[in-house]
């Protein structure tokens, strides 16, 4: 018991030192992501805590790959909104007398933010020219919330696969087809859900200068024009809401294909 803390200590210390030698987040971002990582190692465990890992080296590595705004330098918002439901999940497991809900609800709304990661930088990097999820005769600016491709939908789509293999290698010991399909799925749905969001609810601004759709009041160094969408709802509001999702219809599946198939 006391060897176990101190070899969890020295990861979590260890992950946090190269995180922070390599700049992946700003000083706040690594403080939550220090909190988040020792909640769902001390109280879940390895196998949460290296699907956790996987999350954080799979969009480090290609936040680096694909150089652009909404990858850069992660900050405590966005730390928050993608760790704020699997962080929840793991925190109450110890209270809850069904340990199964709480845990298949970390993986939905994990295997959310994975999805969308992947969905998104594979997008940026091999697809083409972005089409609104909503209007798909309209073509957008690569990285703007609400804009997908093939290639990234297809992106998204294995990448939730691959997590529910992991997942269930990791955290159900076993190949489980019903438990597989739920965290598939949800994932997959809530990365779709993720665009489908920021194409509806998400503030967007027209530059006056380049006259492109943009997510933020400034550009090429003047102010934007409010254009649709809920001022208070930005980048991190939807992240958050699609994880949420991706945890709802997790435990909505299991439950349902258990009932299905039991
Ligand atoms: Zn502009």
């Amino acid at each position: 018991m006391y060897e176990d803390f101190i070899i969890k200590s020295i990861v979590l210390l260890g992950i946090t030192a190269f995180v922070y030698v390599n700049k992946f987040l700003d000083g706040n971002a690594l403080i939550l992501s220090l909190a988040i990582g020792a909640i769902v190692l001390f109280i879940g465990g390895w196998g949460y805590f290296i699907l956790l890992l996987i999350f954080l080296i799979v969009g480090s590595f290609m936040a680096k790959l694909v150089e652009n705004t909404r990858s850069a330098l992660r900050t405590w918002y966005n730390v928050l909104a993608n760790g704020f439901w699997p962080a929840l999940s793991i925190a109450i497991l110890p209270f809850s007398p069904d340990k199964i809900t709480p845990a298949i609800f970390y993986l939905g709304s994990l295997n959310a933010m994975f999805s969308d990661t992947v969905s998104t930088e594979v997008g940026i990097y091999l697809g083409d020219k972005p089409r609104l999820i909503t209007s798909p005769k309209k073509i957008v600016d690569k990285g703007l919330s609400g804009g997908v491709t093939i290639d990234g939908l297809l992106g998204g789509f294995l990448a939730a696969y691959s997590f529910a293999l992991i997942s269930s290698v990791l955290i159900n010991f076993s190949w489980n087809s019903v438990f597989i399909n739920s965290i598939w799925l949800s994932g997959f749905i809530s990365s779709v859900s993720d665009s489908l969001l920021g194409s509806l609810l998400q503030v967007k601004y027209r530059c006056s200068v380049c006259g492109k759709t943009v997510e933020y009041n400034l550009h090429c160094g003047s102010e934007t024009t409010y254009l649709n969408g809920f001022k208070w709802i930005n980048n991190h509001t939807v992240n958050f809401l699609s994880s949420l999702v991706g945890g709802l219809l997790a435990v909505l599946f299991f439950n349902s294909f258990n009932m299905l198939y039991n």
